[in-house]
């Protein structure tokens, strides 16, 4: 970033700065989501924005190294309190907060000093992939689901941090869309006040659980939105006097909190997930790009269920895509190829990555998911046969047969597969490779010994 581009920057937020005063905006939020998966903040008034649009504002790296619980590891590239970083709101998605009264928000970039991004920042990294691909000439339109629960705020008399779901219908029953019906009203409300454009709103299968998926958009645009979606259902939640989980496994017990992700790659104006030779209508590109999501699956857990609680919830039976196989709308593949309906397939047909979950960093998750996709791309990797039954129904041998591979069970096998998959690794450079794994091995050691129901409280009210 050069001296022109700050002032460019200092430009912009001047004018922003014009119309949010106006409308009473007093702060701006400025969150980035950290290794471990958790978003992080700082906030400035709002006529320090445009100074922060130019210089950033002051944080410490030391956020590379933090764990859910907030303590750090002695990383060997993250962790350490030296040093400075700055964090550069992009104005570009500077939005106006419905959830939270006088507030503005924009995503940040973690720069250097020197004006260099740091090479730990996983917006930084998203978008230097998403410009590589484009290159190649590829775009892809992604989209995160949002699964949460909805719990009494009060917990119980004797445990206050206890989940106690707020709603008592059945899993997608209209009793629990009735339940929810002013709280759904203003998170609906809220959303479309943000721009951001939401296709469903529905009660789920788990006890409290609902969802909101949002349509899809540049892989940028996308990880924005599921922070942005996050925060906007906290900030409701909190004025119904909720209290929300977005963490894989609220409870030790039944159907986890999944974060899939829908992607479709596209050249120009084709969607190249549809009007091909290939099955199910796949185009060679389109086929390549998910088989490479596939093959580089048990690596790309590391990124995408980053957490010990995310392989309570990654088990067969529970439509988490516990096995790494495709298939048409299959649910208990790992990626469900959908199509949408006749006459609509052009617009519609993408691929839902399913064993993926909501502790993600979603900038590191996305960024993994392109680099497999571009490998795939650049190697023209075809696919298994489409698998059209629950794997989990099959003996071991059966699988064998069918060519299914489990997937990791365990954070520990996950890192180990990321750090032995040289696509993802020398995508995400040496130190943000070696710090992912580092902080995954930290949240390993902290729930050494812990029992599945200890982990999940735990974890509950972290993400
Ligand atoms: N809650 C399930 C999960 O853990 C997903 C249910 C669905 O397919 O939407 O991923
Ligand atoms: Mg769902």
């Amino acid at each position: 970033m050069d001296l022109q581009e700050r002032d460019e920057r200092r430009a912009v937020a001047e004018a922003a700065v014009e119309e949010l005063s106006e409308i009473g905006v007093v702060g701006v939020v400025l969150p980035w989501v950290d290794t471990s998966g958790i978003t992080r903040t700082k906030s400035v008034p709002l006529g320090k924005l445009p100074s922060a649009a130019a210089w950033g504002v002051g944080m410490s790296p030391v956020f590379d190294g933090f764990l859910l619980d907030d303590s750090i590891v002695a990383g060997r590239y993250a962790g350490s309190a030296l040093g400075d970083l700055r964090l550069h709101p992009d104005l570009s998605r500077l939005t106006l907060l419905a959830g939270q009264p006088g507030w503005a928000w924009a995503p940040v970039d973690r720069y250097r000093q020197d004006g260099q991004p740091h090479v730990q920042d996983s917006r930084s990294l998203l978008r230097r992939l998403t410009g590589e691909l484009a290159g190649e000439g590829f775009t892809v339109k992604a989209a995160f689901e949002i699964e949460w629960v909805a719990s009494q705020a009060a917990g119980l008399p004797d445990d206050p941090d206890a989940f106690v779901p707020a709603l008592t219908g059945p899993a997608y029953g209209l009793t629990r869309l009735i339940e929810v019906s002013d709280y759904g009203r203003d998170l609906l409300e809220a959303l479309d006040a943000q721009n951001v454009v939401v296709d469903q709103f529905h009660p789920e299968y788990a006890a409290g659980q609902l969802e909101v998926s949002v349509a899809a958009e540049d892989p940028i645009g996308a990880a924005d939105t599921s922070v942005l979606v996050r925060a906007t259902i906290r900030a409701i939640s909190a004025q119904h006097g909720l209290r929300v989980s977005f963490s894989p496994k609220v409870t030790a017990e039944g159907v986890g909190n999944g974060g899939h992700v829908h992607l479709s790659v596209w050249r120009e104006d084709q969607n190249l997930m549809n009007g091909g030779p290939g099955t199910f209508g796949l185009t060679a590109d389109g086929e390549a790009f998910m088989a490479g999501v596939l093959d580089h699956l048990p690596g790309l857990l590391a990124l995408g269920a980053p957490s010990v609680a995310s392989y309570l919830r990654l088990v067969p039976s529970h439509w988490a895509g516990a096995y790494a196989a495709w298939g048409l709308e299959n649910r208990e593949t790992a990626l469900r190829f959908v199509t949408g309906a006749d006459g609509e397939r052009q617009s519609a047909a993408n691929v839902e990555v399913k064993s993926v979950d909501a502790a993600a960093n979603p900038y590191l998750l996305m960024a993994g998911l392109l680099a497999a996709g571009r490998a795939g791309l650049r190697a023209g990797s075809t696919l298994p046969e489409p698998v059209g039954i629950d794997p989990g129904t099959l003996t071991d041998e059966g699988r064998r047969d069918a060519g299914i591979r489990g997937l990791p069970t365990s954070l520990e096998e996950a890192v180990r597969a990321f750090e032995s998959d040289a696509v993802l690794t020398e995508a995400f450079g040496e130190e943000l490779s070696v710090s992912i794994a580092e902080v995954r091995r930290g949240e390993i050691a902290l729930f050494d010994g812990v029992s599945p129901a200890g982990v999940a409280a735990a974890v509950r009210w972290r993400h």
